[in-house]
């Protein structure tokens, strides 16, 4: 995909739109054939040579002798790698006061910073940081849950609906990995977004009552938009084909004509898609979400080779959680209107503090206001 190269004919093969940016749209199942049809299956193996292979190899590729390649090893060797005398063993907790290599600085510098900022891990990096540790090179149980030799694993970020000016990042909130087997559906099924847990209606009257069904049981429609076609989600008989409108409405103006397809049916080696750029995940009516596809290769050993894995979660933004106005405590679970006991209107409460208030003892309402569910977006974090 350098831009030197010369413009390829084959449209299988990616090649930039706009330079580092996004490319002209491929078929990724056709794209992986490239690439199968110009490797060797040892060079998208699981198995490694045993060490005599790899030597011999390495020797004839590179054209050196024995005594060269034994030279090469014991150089660059990571037991050549030491910066204390032979013989002793230090404590690799200890970073040495004035640090000559490399790696050593920079962790002096990380350990520096953390001291300055008196910052602790919180308990979701933590989480974060073990989940990396836990699915590197994972082998499933069964190797009937492997990861097929040659298959594509394509890096997927999702972006959230921007819903204050004051919050305008460019940071996905989710980044995660499957493979070209899995179909459009399995995408949508790994989005976490919080406005299918919402609860629609007002409670004020019968607290107790707020429904536990939530908008994703209720509304189970949803679309992809990839390259000028509507993937709907028609895997429930409660699913509406929320295209249509649109469809309907860039035919009657004369728009370049769109089509439709049923994303369950969908394998992402089937689309062709431009890498790079963004593409639209609707739900939930008028939930909107950025999708961009930002990586397409061949899975590698070192991958999490465990199919039941995937979708497999690599990074998860952090959403700010919403505190009840009174206690500054607790998660907001309600939220009011018209409400003479809320210093703001609307006003967010926790559930403690929400019942505290409004209601009394024997749990009548007091005074007049309007009580609706909320769900923090925070919910997934
Ligand atoms: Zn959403
Ligand atoms: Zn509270």
């Amino acid at each position: 995909m350098a831009s030197s190269h010369p413009p390829t004919s084959n449209s299988n093969i990616p090649d930039y739109e706009y330079l580092d940016v996004n490319t002209k749209p491929f078929h990724i199942g056709s794209f992986r054939n490239e690439w199968l049809n110009r490797l060797k299956p040892s060079d998208y193996s699981y198995q490694r040579d045993d060490d005599d292979t790899f030597d011999a190899n390495f020797m004839k590729e590179m054209g050196v002798g024995a005594e060269t390649m034994a030279e090469l090893k014991s150089i660059c060797s990571p037991d050549s790698l030491r910066c204390h005398p032979e013989g002793q063993q230090p404590d690799t907790e200890l970073v040495p006061p004035e640090p000559m290599l490399q790696t050593l600085i920079q962790r002096k510098k990380r350990q520096d910073h953390r001291a300055n900022q008196k910052m602790s891990k919180n308990r979701h990096d933590l989480y974060a940081d073990e989940l990396e540790r836990l699915i590197v090179g994972r082998k499933p149980e069964s190797t009937a849950d492997i990861i097929p030799e040659g298959e594509i694993v394509l890096t997927i970020n999702v972006y959230y609906p921007i819903t204050s000016e004051r919050i305008n990042t460019s940071r996905p909130h989710m980044s995660l990995l499957m493979t070209g087997s899995h179909s459009l559906a399995e995408l949508r099924d790994a989005i976490c977004c919080v406005s299918d847990l919402q609860v629609c209606g007002e409670f004020s009257n019968t607290p107790d009552l707020a429904p536990d069904f939530i908008s994703k049981d209720l509304f189970k429609s949803s679309f992809f938009f990839f390259e000028g076609v509507f993937y709907n989600d028609m895997r429930f008989p409660e699913c509406q084909d929320i295209s249509k409108t649109t469809i309907e409405w860039a035919k009657a103006r004369n728009y370049p004509a769109f089509t439709q397809a049923k994303m369950e049916d969908t394998r992402f080696m089937d689309l062709t898609i431009k890498v790079g750029f963004p593409y639209l995940y609707c739900h939930q009516g008028d939930c909107e979400h950025l999708v961009i596809i930002t990586d397409i290769r061949l899975a590698h050993k070192s991958d999490c080779l465990d199919k039941k894995l995937y979708p497999l979660l690599i990074r998860k933004d952090r959403l700010l959680t919403q505190k009840c106005t009174v206690c500054h405590l607790f998660i907001g679970r309600w939220f009011t209107t018209n409400d003479q006991y809320a210093p703001s209107d609307p006003c967010l409460f926790c559930d403690k503090c929400f019942r505290a208030l409004h209601y009394d003892a024997a749990g009548n309402k007091l005074g007049e206001f309007l009580a609706y569910p909320y769900v923090d977006q925070g919910a997934f974090n």
